[in-house]
């Protein structure tokens, strides 16, 4: 699979959004250990308003397609974690404004520049146990994938990899962000929430974009 279309990346994005939205109890699991609880409600929240957005709109291009979901989500979530997950999905909108279509290097850029438009407004940075660890890594694979010259299926299969790998070196990192900074050496061993939610992003948005792959080669 060479590209993305817009129609395929908005189907994706549904199994992105039903994914987020059956791991809530997960998620207020996590969050209920590190952090204030809340994590797993205000991602199904935002998650399920953005499932309803893209159930009821076309988009062109990509890049509209992507900037209405991260409005969804500020505008559903609110507050901090509303803008950071907002910032996933509008923070590389500049880099594939001008694409009808998305190749493995414009998804690279994309999420390249997500991330450091969340470490701009967050101030956090690799290895500070937040969601920019998982971020971080899938970034790191997809460099790594473009670099050898694969499509954008495999590119996002290594994002996933990447991401879930990121999500599991969190635990062994001393939170200095957010709410779990309160917990310090207590937050040893489990995941930061954030990272754990990008970590199923990124794999439900490779099993999406699989899926559709598969059906179109029958
Ligand atoms: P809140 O922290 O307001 O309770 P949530 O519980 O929904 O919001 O989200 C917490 C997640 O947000 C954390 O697990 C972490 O991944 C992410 N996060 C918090 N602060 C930052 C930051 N400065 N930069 C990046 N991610 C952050
Ligand atoms: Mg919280």
């Amino acid at each position: 699979m060479n590209e993305l279309s817009s129609g395929q990346l908005r189907e994706a994005l549904v199994c992105v959004c039903d994914t987020v939205i059956e791991s809530e109890p997960m998620l207020t699991e996590i969050d209920n250990v590190i952090g204030d609880g809340d994590h797993g409600v205000g991602m199904a929240i935002g998650f399920t308003s953005l499932k309803k957005m893209l159930l009821s709109h076309e988009f062109d291009m990509p890049s509209e397609l992507m900037k209405a979901s991260g409005m969804e989500l500020m505008k559903a979530m609110g507050g901090a974690s509303g803008v950071i997950f907002g910032s996933l999905f509008i923070g590389g909108y500049e880099t594939i404004a001008e694409k009808d279509t998305l190749k493995a290097k414009d998804v690279y850029e994309f999420f390249l520049a997500s991330k450091e438009s969340i470490s701009r407004r967050g101030k956090a940075q690799k290895g500070d146990k937040t969601m920019l660890d998982a971020l971080s890594s899938a970034v790191d694979a997809m460099q790594q994938s473009v670099e050898k010259g694969e499509d954008v299926l495999q590119c996002l299969s290594r994002a996933a990899a990447g991401a879930t790998a990121g999500a599991e070196a969190t635990k062994e990192m001393l939170p200095r962000f957010g709410r779990s900074k309160n917990f310090r050496e207590a937050a040893l061993g489990y995941p930061d929430p954030g990272a754990v939610s990008t970590s199923l992003i990124f794999t439900s948005l490779y099993q999406g974009i699989k899926q559709i792959s598969l059906q179109e080669e029958n």
